[in-house]
């Protein structure tokens, strides 16, 4: 009995495979691949993302496309597409953030590298909804959308001194029409915790508030590349994680929260050798193989 509670207690404190044990033994279906994209890039203070740190910095904007057998999964999208034509729909973000606006960042012109439609997402898992990772939802409103309920309450109405990075009209059309019981109008999955998405190991969906109240970090589970960990604003930089650096206090709603992020990435990056794509670091972004290319 005792062998046992350690054995559980010991996978819960890894945070992983707790939903079944087999997900550890379990093979990634051979067929599965994933895609790295780019949604353009941003200029901003470096102290934003790195407290304490001086100067400019332009950072990539990613998203991620992973091809299972079950369905097509789509990891953050992006900036949203009007701001190649529209620079009101940002507001201030165009003179702060200084985005990448070329027509080839847009989310369709992104996926038609590979011939991909938005319309073939099955599944759009959010990191969080700020503005440079949930800007498209829109245009996958055929697709099952997964977030925490923690986030979608604090994207509407965010807590004080945190609202700067939502943009409603990004997320608003999800909300349901007058009369509806239930506050979404399209496929969700609102979780409250972690998540095998296919229940064999090679998506797995980690809760984690830090960054924002309901952010969420995707382990990948490849046949061949072996295990990636997608970190959405959980970790901005690899600087960060390798010296507990936080963000500045406007980037971090939980700085333990964040801290402890950082503790259980280190944990897969270490256990399972686990290669790590930084949310926005350039140079790692950079060193990463981008879509058509793929790692399977
Ligand atoms: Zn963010």
């Amino acid at each position: 009995m005792r062998v046992k509670c350690a054995k559980v207690l010991s996978a819960l404190a890894a945070g992983l495979f707790f939903t079944s044990a087999g997900a550890l033994a379990a093979e990634p279906p051979k067929e599965m691949k994933m895609y790295v994209f780019t949604s353009g890039a941003l200029n901003l203070d470096k102290s934003l993302i790195q407290n304490g740190a001086s100067g400019k910095v332009q950072i990539p904007v990613g998203f991620f496309l992973i091809r299972h057998p079950k369905g097509d999964v789509l990891f953050d999208c992006g900036n949203n597409d009007k701001i190649i034509t529209n620079s009101d729909y940002w507001g201030p973000f165009i003179a702060a953030l200084d985005p990448g606006r070329t027509p080839d960042i847009a989310i369709d012109a992104q996926l038609s590298k590979i011939n991909v439609k938005p319309s073939d997402i099955k599944y759009l898992v959010l990191g969080h909804f700020h503005v440079d990772h949930a800007g498209n939802i829109g245009k996958f409103l055929d697709s099952t959308i997964v977030y925490q309920r923690d986030e979608i309450k604090n994207a509407f109405w965010p807590a004080p001194g945190y609202a700067t990075f939502f943009i409603t009209d990004d997320f608003a059309m999800l909300r349901n029409g007058v009369g509806g019981g239930m506050p979404s109008k399209y496929k969700t999955i609102e979780l409250d915790g972690d998540l095998d998405l296919f229940g064999d190991g090679s998506i797995y969906i980690h809760r984690s508030v830090s960054h924002t109240p309901g952010s969420q970090i995707m382990v990948v589970r490849l046949p061949k590349t072996g295990t990636v960990v997608l970190t959405s604003d959980a970790v901005y930089l690899q600087e960060n994680l390798d010296k507990n650096i936080l963000p500045s206090v406007g980037s971090v709603y939980d700085p333990v929260g964040m801290l402890d992020a950082y503790a259980w990435v280190r944990r897969v990056r270490d256990t399972e050798k686990a290669d790590i794509i930084y949310a926005h670091d350039p140079d790692v972004f950079k060193a990463h193989k981008h879509s058509p290319e793929f790692y399977e």
